[in-house]
């Protein structure tokens, strides 16, 4: 199933570990069983672009590869010596497949060309990390990264090129940068360079190296926050999560923020519906509608109750799809067609504005705007 959160359907990742060496790095934490020094003993994957090449002809559905990952970063400095992402993006150029980067590096501008056609060929999407413009701050907090600036020129040259660019904007970190001044000059920034969407989160710290090391940062650089800290994540949960209260409150700040000056907080529709077969454009649709309705304070059970049904149906009709190897998605796409104007499809949703929204979508192929919440 694709993952609603960066709309891709496969990923890869040239490395593990991170030289970028953030100080609250997820990828720390060791449910990920990174060995080594995180920041130091980087496990390069040299046979990479031979295993993509001869995935990639298994493949039997379009989608979007997702390149980085939670533990490491695609164009860290090893990369300017291993130039592995030239191989990744030449052998995605070849396919039908777009491509999405997640990247704390200005080293992105290297393959600007590459990315360029495929995103003619298919979609390119360039995600860029940043949680504020404060250069010497972050500096102290992530520091084998790119800085700020060069990291907001690499989105304006992307965007130049008439390439999709977002920002994950996370984690907003406590006391840092999670200020209201400080995410708004961060979204102004944005905003001019005319990002197409914003994904924000908050700073989440898994009990074990990952906490510790970022405590032993903020005591080192923050001394005078270091109670406040022990305060905010003293429940120790095995997510990382902060206190609730203190969740709830950033949640709705960087809604109001990013709301008012009119920046998604999911991939728009415009971005993936070319990309996927419908059932999966679908898919992520309904579920980015979900949290596009939530953040305006819109009552969602009824669309939960679809999204539901229908992420039940996908998953069950997807397993007897994969069985059937001969099968084309064209065949599985028109199946799905017929399906949804047939009664059948109001056993799955048994809501009528959903359905014929759906039905709009594919059928008559409406695009769905995430500011106005209106089909265009
Ligand atoms: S760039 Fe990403 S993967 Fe690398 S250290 Fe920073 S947060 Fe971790």
């Amino acid at each position: 199933m694709p993952s609603p959160m960066f709309a891709c359907r496969y990923s890869v990742s040239p490395y593990v570990a991170c030289q970028h060496a953030c100080k609250y790095c997820d990828g720390r934490a060791e449910k990920y069983y990174v060995e080594g020094d995180f920041e130091k003993d980087i496990k390069i994957r040299k046979n990479l672009c031979s295993v993509l090449e001869s995935n990639i002809k298994n493949i039997r559905e379009p989608g979007i590869i997702s390149i980085g990952s939670g533990v490491s970063d695609p164009y860290q400095p090893v990369e300017e010596e291993e130039s592995l992402m030239r191989g990744v993006a030449e052998i995605i150029q070849t396919s039908s497949l777009g491509a999405a980067v997640l990247t704390k590096s200005s080293l992105v501008l290297r393959d600007l060309k590459l990315w360029e056609k495929v995103h003619k060929n298919s979609s390119f999407i360039l995600m860029v990390s940043l949680t504020s413009i404060d250069c010497e701050t972050m500096e102290l907090i992530e520091p084998g990264a790119s800085n700020t600036k060069k990291r907001l020129d690499a989105i304006k040259q992307y965007k130049d090129k008439k390439m999709y660019v977002g920002v994950l904007a996370m984690p907003f970190l406590p006391f840092i940068t999670d200020g209201e001044e400080s995410i708004g000059k961060l979204g102004s920034a944005l905003k001019s360079i005319g990002v197409d969407f914003v994904i924000p989160g908050g700073l989440t710290l898994r009990p074990g190296c990952q906490k510790e090391t970022y405590f032993e940062m903020i005591s080192r650089n923050f001394p005078d926050l270091i109670d406040k800290y022990k305060d905010l994540y003293c429940e120790n949960r095995q997510s990382g999560s902060p206190k609730r209260d203190y969740s709830q409150l950033l949640n709705k700040r960087v809604n109001r923020i990013f709301s008012d000056l009119e920046i998604p907080m999911e991939i728009p529709h415009y971005i993936y519906k070319n990309s996927f077969p419908l059932y999966d454009e679908i898919y992520i649709l309904l579920h980015h509608m979900v949290s596009l309705y939530s953040n305006r304070g819109i009552d969602i059970g009824a669309l939960k109750k679809g999204v539901s049904g229908y992420s039940k149906w996908l998953y069950n009709s997807r397993k007897s799809f994969n069985r059937n190897r001969r099968e084309s998605y064209k065949t599985f796409e028109n199946k799905f067609k017929q399906f949804i104007i047939s009664k059948d499809f109001y056993k799955i949703i048994d809501n009528r504005k959903l359905r014929e929204f759906i039905i709009q979508v594919v059928i008559d192929k409406r695009e769905f705007n995430y500011n106005t919440l209106k089909l265009i």
